[in-house]
């Protein structure tokens, strides 16, 4: 029996997609069936006894993680995408990157008023993606329950950023 966590099933690609990134991998933990489960089981773990409605998930990693953790929750899944691929109407949130502008959606009737959601993605990095996703929730007047990722990288401050928006923020592994 494999005493491997989380952490050890993610490998690190250096300089990608740009000179200087450390890009976190998760399709090795994705591809692994031991991986993939204890991934999931220690995504839930936290929520033990509470209800949801919904799990939203980010674009694209997100959509895998999220899928189990709704089907583990027994709630509906909702996408949360880059801008153009959904095909009804959507409402749409603009944030900063480093270089340029990033816009994301949602299906304006994928979430109810007063549904309480949980938001699911790989990592954390700068915090301004998950941001976005809060924000199309919220506009739509959902209640972000939870955020919760695989990876947090701490110094790059998205942890404090989704906190400050009173978030509880969850993750496996820095
Ligand atoms: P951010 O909006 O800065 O928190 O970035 C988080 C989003 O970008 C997530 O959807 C991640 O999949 C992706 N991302 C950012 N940095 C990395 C990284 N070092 N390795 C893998 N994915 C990353």
């Amino acid at each position: 029996m494999t005493n491997k966590s989380v952490r050890d099933y993610i490998r690190t690609i250096v300089d990608f997609p740009h000179e200087g990134i450390l890009f976190r991998d998760v399709t090795t933990l994705f591809a692994d069936p031991r991986g993939f489960r204890i991934a999931i089981d220690q995504l839930l773990a936290p929520y033990a006894g509470m209800r949801f409605d919904k799990v939203a998930g980010l674009e694209a990693r997100g959509f895998i993680l999220g899928g189990a953790v709704a089907h583990q929750l027994s709630t509906g899944f909702v996408p949360i995408r880059k801008k153009g691929k959904l095909p009804g109407r959507t409402v749409s949130v603009s944030y900063q990157l480093e270089y340029g502008e990033a816009v994301v959606e949602v299906h304006d009737d994928a979430i109810q008023a007063g549904e309480r959601i949980l938001l699911v993605d790989d990592l954390l990095a700068t915090g301004g993606t998950a941001e976005a996703g809060i924000r199309l929730i919220e506009q739509l007047g959902g209640e972000v329950v939870g955020c919760a990722f695989v990876v947090d990288l701490p110094d790059l401050g998205g942890r404090k950023k989704l906190e400050a928006m009173g978030m509880e923020v969850h993750a496996l592994c820095a």
